[in-house]
């Protein structure tokens, strides 16, 4: 097996894409502007809106125009997936396999990216630089500019998909990402989101990619952030509703305490969901 499939299925949700070409799309022609639009919002009548001179006109009036739209093969299925507003994904970064329900495609800016190779480390080569060691093995880098912040975005719709609660983190927001990469792999592993309130670290989302788990790299991410970042603003941080997950682990790492149903903080408080 190829490293390449390894990273495809290390990511089910993003699977990217296999080859990018140009197609011929059908698309309906407006009787009226003659522009050409890829769907139709039918009313009871029968008849849809031209979206671009905003006249109504029957369905059976709209004739067929071809289009060159890019259109990538989905690395999961090999379906094709045209670049179109039908395939958008909802969070507005990039584009769904309606075949398999895959990511695979991502834009920024005027770029169209594979997603796979967004979570690679090679996409950003400043972690070399600029990532601060864990240990021998790991490496935390702090993001700064909108292209490591787009890494992001990707990891939290693998989270979305599992706890169905979505952040949106944006290089202009209020929120700190530290990324952590396998040093070995040259490959994401996970990342932690935080901002500062009250004067104290408030720790948002932990995050490990699936492939990636029960190997204690939560812990080890979240011992190496208490002590490089939410220390040197106050001796007690903030957590936020903290999955079942999380609360052992800051029971285990003496954060809190735990008796029965009831958690208590002791490095840490519990802050108020955003
Ligand atoms: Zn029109
Ligand atoms: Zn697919």
């Amino acid at each position: 097996m190829s490293s390449e499939s390894l990273v495809r299925t290390a990511y089910p949700r993003i699977a990217g894409w296999r080859k990018r070409k140009t197609s011929l799309l059908e698309f309906y022609k407006c009787p009226g502007c003659g522009r050409a639009q890829e769907s139709l919002l039918l009313d009871e009548n029968d008849s849809a809106e031209c979206f671009s001179c905003n006249k109504r006109f029957p369905k059976v009036e709209f004739g067929t125009a071809k289009v060159r739209r890019t259109v990538v093969e989905c690395g999961n299925c090999g379906a094709d997936v045209s670049m179109t507003f039908s395939n958008a994904n909802m969070l507005g970064i990039g584009y769904i396999c309606s075949n398999c329900n895959s990511f695979v495609a991502v834009e920024f800016g005027a770029q169209l990216l594979d997603p796979v190779e967004v979570l690679k480390q090679s996409w950003n080569p400043s972690v070399e630089k600029h990532g601060i060691p864990v240990d021998n093995d790991l490496t935390v880098f702090k993001c700064r500019t909108k292209k490591e912040y787009l890494i992001v975005q990707l990891l939290q719709i693998l989270a979305k998909e599992e706890e169905k609660s979505f952040r949106s983190v944006t290089s202009d927001g209020d929120f700190s990402v530290g990324l952590l990469f396998d040093s070995s792999k040259k490959q994401l592993a996970g990342s932690l989101i935080w901002n500062v309130e009250w004067e104290h670290a408030i720790l948002r989302q932990i995050f490990i990619v699936p492939d990636e788990r029960r190997r204690g790299l939560a812990e080890r991410m979240v011992v190496f952030w208490v002590k490089e970042y939410a220390d040197k603003i106050s001796d007690r941080f903030g957590i936020e509703a903290p999955n079942e997950k999380a609360r052992s682990l800051h029971a285990k790492l003496g954060h809190i305490k735990i008796d029965g149903d009831t958690a208590t903080g002791v490095k840490c408080f519990f802050a108020p969901t955003m």
